[in-house]
């Protein structure tokens, strides 16, 4: 497939080149932010601790005590100012989170940001400087050209060593938000791929536990394949709030779709530790009013399905307003409307791959054919 025909076939392909990103999945992060406001906690308000009442959804019993809903609902006020993106390259998402957390791109980063709020992993003590600089750290195998604002570290996100790397990054403190957009390179053997993302997306989740604050947002890309139920199971243990997103970034006939992971520590796995906390009598003062395990009816079951969200209305991209871009659909190009290509230029690729794995292949290629010329 040509330059121009990939432009006209993938809608985000070509914008993403129009508008300055490294890659076309900018706008799958873009789409995931629009629905779920990843940088600015509005989901907080809808389990205000004085709330009346709490959401149906959210896994407290509707009769448990005003004392327990405190207990398990005492979640800070998130502002991110500290992100990681894993399995980065070329940096498209590192862009996004650029965007969001450094709109000025200096050191007043997040202070001049609509969400400029206390940083809460930040400490006291803290040098004035630091709290008001967000942090963003990178992480790939492969190298990537370097973002203003951006910490990039190269490693395997499967290894011991990169996962320290990373947790050495932030200190001791944590960060809110950490998002993985990793991708095995995928061998066409469905159940095989879907496998080894589901361990690329383990790897990322025990990184995950290390760094993300109480109360964090974790966002990784998924295959939606037969087993991923397993995968939702164990995400819903550790986080409060788990949808699968599709946004339409993403092409309909592929698998892939994001996990959105929020409330990190306020999973299930707290309530089950309030249930044991019950059965060893251990319960402490907060929830003396609670009247033992009456109030937690059965077992707690983490269900192996999500609540499915498909995002993504592109808002002002063309001057119409509002544009519904469709990510398996053709497009024609400006200047093609006789059907005439070569009125139309392809743009270059903004960061293309820095020593791509298939670089010695092509070598390799090129060097044989030359010898059988010979
Ligand atoms: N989100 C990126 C962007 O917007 O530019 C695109 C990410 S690309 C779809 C997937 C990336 O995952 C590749 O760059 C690949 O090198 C990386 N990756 C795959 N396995 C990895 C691993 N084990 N450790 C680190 N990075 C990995």
């Amino acid at each position: 497939m040509g330059r121009l025909s990939r432009d006209k076939r993938d809608v985000f392909y070509r914008r993403a080149k129009e508008t300055g990103y490294r890659a076309r999945s900018a706008f799958k992060l873009l789409q995931i932010d629009a629905e779920f406001d990843l940088f600015g906690r509005r989901w907080q308000v809808d389990v205000d601790v004085d709330a009346p009442s709490v959401s149906a959804d959210h896994h407290v019993p509707a009769s448990a005590s005003e004392a327990c809903i405190k207990k398990l609902q005492q979640k800070p006020n998130l502002t991110v100012c500290r992100a990681v993106d894993l399995c980065a390259a070329p940096g498209g998402w590192s862009q996004v989170l650029v965007e969001r957390l450094r709109p000025s791109n200096g050191v007043s980063g997040i202070a001049d940001s609509k969400h400029g709020a206390t940083c809460h992993s930040c400490s006291a003590t803290e040098p004035e400087e630091n709290k008001s600089s967000p942090q963003i750290v990178a992480v790939d195998l492969w190298p990537m050209e370097p973002i203003e604002g951006v910490d990039i570290i190269r490693g395997d996100i499967t290894s011991l060593d990169t996962a320290r790397q990373i947790i050495d990054c932030f200190s001791g403190r944590r960060a809110e938000l950490v998002v993985c957009d990793g991708a095995p390179d995928v061998t066409g053997l469905h159940s095989f791929d879907s496998y080894i993302q589901h361990q690329l997306l383990m790897a990322a989740v025990n990184i995950t536990t290390h760094i993300l604050c109480k109360g964090g947002t974790f966002v990784a890309k998924i295959f939606r394949t037969r087993e991923v139920g397993l995968v939702y199971t164990q995400l819903r243990l550790l986080f409060e709030d788990v949808k699968c997103a599709k946004p339409t970034a993403s092409r309909n006939a592929s698998v892939e779709s994001f996990v959105v992971c929020q409330g990190f520590g306020y999973g299930k796995l707290e309530i089950n530790k309030c249930l044991n906390l019950a059965l060893e009598g251990g319960w402490d003062e907060e929830f003396s009013g609670l009247g033992g395990l009456r109030e937690f009816p059965g077992a707690v079951v983490v269900p192996s399905t999500v609540p499915f969200v498909s995002c993504g209305i592109l808002e002002g991209l063309d001057s119409g307003g509002f544009v519904f871009l469709d990510a398996d659909k053709s497009y024609p190009l400006e200047g093609d409307s006789s059907g005439d290509e070569g009125n139309v230029k392809a743009l270059a690729p903004l960061a293309p791959p820095i020593q791509p794995p298939y670089e010695l292949g092509m070598a390799k290629l090129k060097e044989a054919k030359a010898s059988k010329k010979v």
